[in-house]
């Protein structure tokens, strides 16, 4: 049995092969930050891309939108975020910690671990404040002259906001919905879990817009559609779940919410949530800006109701890399190795020269990159060991390693490694791009047991 998959094992393999970085390390490192290395922006680039093509590509009634960073600030009053988006913070006189009110009972206490904020004789607890999570900013070059301005916490705004836009010029009717990915940011105060919560991420958000006596049926539709989608790129059943908020759980606009959790390393926690916001947002904005944003057609006069799938990249990210992390023997060597789904896995095919020292097998294998490379993301290695260069490979996630060998320059075959399986398959060089190129549009299910 392997071990369980643990946060540090994660966030070992992430560095080891430059995914993910702690950021600003030279100058000691900030909390919950991250910097993305060459493959951690391979992997991001195409969860997003998986889910833009779900969004906007397989459907006829979802249209992308790339609204700013910096909205009007009357735009943070009107949704309820400059008074409602706080969490309750409580703080230790004691050891200087910060906790939120509610993960008190999950928290480490600062001066001794073993025990709960407020357990200790030291502990100098205060009474809860509100804090807000929104990032401040002013605009315009003078302090005195400029203006308080925010830097968003979360991008389904700039898309109600341009609910009016979309409506007319793309002439969309309800149901149709508006998909959006960006950054966003949030003064986290809670640490810890790697990229998991971090003070800035990517959000890929979509907002739903329905006839309201639909909402409730569509709201569903939105939960199984946004399950389907973590499976079908390979997270296992057993490690994903749907989860309905209470009633005191909603947040200030919401009539109902289900998060889909995931089985991370710390336990159960939201990968995504699916909120059913109602006509909170549209009308809110409505009142608020003077603009009216509702339907009309003819005699039809309603504010939509809005379904909104919200998921974070780079905790989206950090699920399918702990999903499809394994470790294994393999003739008496262990091997760690990133199972990912094909159309996920930041780097598709490996050309490996068996011998780095023969110049023919280096022309080949050359030649061969080049032509892969004009189709998928290759890479060429020709350095160190060969069992070296496979287990590189393997902790990347390539699915495929094509091989030049003694046999490829008599009779111009290579041999085709996957990753999973490791079976070793002979096929001819003039049918290798092919051959990668079917093999990553097959249906792909992760060879891990649920
Ligand atoms: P949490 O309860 O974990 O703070 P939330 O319920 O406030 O999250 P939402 O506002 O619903 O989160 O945000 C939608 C999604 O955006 C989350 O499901 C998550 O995937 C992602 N997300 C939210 N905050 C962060 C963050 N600080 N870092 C990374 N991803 C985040």
């Amino acid at each position: 049995m392997p071990e369980a998959v643990t946060m540090d094992k994660i966030v070992s393999l992430a560095r080891r092969r430059g995914f993910v970085f702690p950021s600003s390390e030279i100058y000691g490192g900030l909390g919950s930050s991250y910097d993305y290395g060459h493959y951690g922006v391979l992997l991001k680039e195409n969860v997003k891309a998986r889910w833009l093509e779900a969004m906007v590509r397989e459907r006829d009634d979802i249209v992308a939108l790339d609204s700013s960073i910096i909205l009007h600030p009357a735009v943070w009053e009107a949704s309820g975020h400059v008074t409602g988006f706080a969490d309750p913070l409580v703080d230790c006189r004691f050891c200087k910690r910060r906790y939120r009110a509610d993960q008190i009972a999950d928290a480490e206490c600062g001066a001794r671990p073993s025990k709960h904020p407020g357990e200790t004789d030291k502990c100098d607890l205060t009474e809860p404040r509100q804090f807000n999570l929104m990032f401040q900013t002013r605009i315009g070059p003078v302090e005195e002259t400029g203006q308080d301005a925010y830097l968003r916490p979360e991008t389904a705004q700039g898309i109600f906001i341009n609910f009016k836009n979309v409506a007319q010029i793309a002439r969309r009717k309800p149901p149709f919905g508006i998909a959006q990915i960006g950054k966003a940011f949030r003064n986290e105060i809670t640490p810890g879990n790697f990229i998991f919560r971090t003070l800035e991420f990517e959000q890929m958000e979509m907002e739903y817009f329905v006839p309201p006596a639909e909402a409730e049926e569509w709201f569903r539709f939105w939960v199984e559609e946004r399950r389907a989608w973590h499976l079908r790129y390979g997270i296992r059943e057993s490690h994903l779940r749907v989860r309905e908020h209470d009633a005191e759980e909603l947040s200030h606009y919401s009539s109902a919410t289900s998060d889909l959790e995931y089985l991370f390393p710390m336990g159960w926690s939201e990968l995504e949530g699916i909120a059913h916001r109602g006509d909170f947002d549209l009308r809110a904005h409505t009142e608020a800006s003077g603009t009216k944003l509702e339907w009309v057609d003819g005699q039809e006069r309603y504010t939509p109701h809005v379904v909104e799938p919200a998921l974070g990249v780079n905790r989206s990210m950090l699920a399918f890399m702990v999903d499809a992390y394994d470790e294994e023997v393999v003739a008496e060597r262990e091997r760690t190795v990133l199972r990912l789904h094909p159309a996920l896995a930041p780097v598709k095919v490996a050309v490996l020269p068996l011998i780095p020292r023969n110049d023919d097998m280096v022309a080949k294998g050359r030649a061969l990159y080049e032509e892969l490379r004009r189709a998928v993301v290759a890479e060429y290695d020709d350095s160190g060991q060969i069992g070296r260069r496979y287990r590189r490979q393997d902790e990347i996630g390539t699915p495929y390693a094509l091989t030049i060998d003694e046999q490829t320059l008599e009779d111009d075959t290579v041999t085709i490694r996957d990753r999973d399986s490791l079976a070793q398959e002979r096929i001819p060089i003039s049918g290798a791009r092919a051959f990668v190129q079917d093999k990553l549009g097959e249906d792909w299910k992760t060879p891990k047991p649920s």
